[in-house]
């Protein structure tokens, strides 16, 4: 890997950092990348790590270790809770009672809390995960008794089109979810976090108000898969 190429990551990490409004927590989407990649992104001042896949997360972990905060921002399989949980400070893509219960029992036995977003299928596509928004409310309460979960906001994906600006009506629409959620305040449900927008999108997302933005191309390049 050439020191040219790192440089151009640290060069992403620290333009993109400037650029965001203040509060804005930028999360390394590194999927696929290299341990040298993402160490780079680190020494660059990135301070959250996001990860869709629970074993390449695992051989990260094992190099990076908890210098950063972890986040599971892939489709979280009920077989993999029990690792998910022991690694990760945040799940961001809680979508169904039956994940939010196991990942419940698993935090209960590791004696740990986890903050969780539930992931809002804001596109209403039918392959996509994600709550429909239909159906948020009666998940929410669903899950709201849970002991060792703390909902602390949302994340979606929104449709990946060419144009960005065709994902802004996706960042609106869950953005008035959370505002209205937000007001209803429920116990225990805190809307802190909105979890929107990827490298071609973020600047949208951010003028809708995410605070959380998942960005692998744009500070690491292209992925060859
Ligand atoms: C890969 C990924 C991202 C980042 O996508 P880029 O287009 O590479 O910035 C964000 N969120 C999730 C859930 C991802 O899987």
């Amino acid at each position: 890997m050439s020191e040219d190429y790192l440089y151009t990551i640290k060069k992403n990490v620290t333009g993109i950092q400037h650029s965001l409004p203040p509060g804005v927590l930028l999360v390394a989407a590194a999927k696929t990348r290299l341990p040298d990649e993402v160490k780079t992104a680190i020494n660059a001042g990135i301070m959250a790590i996001g990860y869709n896949y629970i074993q390449e997360a695992e051989r990260m972990h094992n190099i990076i270790g908890n210098t950063v905060q972890w986040h599971m921002i892939g489709h979280l399989q009920r077989n993999k809770v029990k690792k998910a949980v022991k690694l990760f400070d945040m799940i961001e893509t809680i979508d169904s009672v039956e994940l939010a219960e196991e990942v419940n029992r698993q935090c209960v036995s590791e004696s740990k809390v986890m903050p969780v977003l539930i992931e809002i299928n804001s596109g209403k596509e039918s392959n996509k995960t994600g709550v429909l928004p239909e159906n948020i409310d009666k998940l929410i309460i669903r899950i709201n008794s849970l002991t060792n979960l703390r909902i602390q906001g949302l994340m979606t994906m929104g449709p990946r089109f060419g144009n960005p600006e065709d994902a802004r009506p996706y960042f609106i629409a869950t953005k008035a979810i959370f505002d209205r959620i937000k007001k209803t305040k429920v116990p225990h449900v805190e809307m802190r976090y909105l979890s929107m927008g990827m490298s071609n999108s973020y600047k949208i997302a951010i003028e809708e108000e995410a605070n959380i933005v998942r960005i692998g191309t744009a500070l690491f390049g292209e992925r060859n898969i």
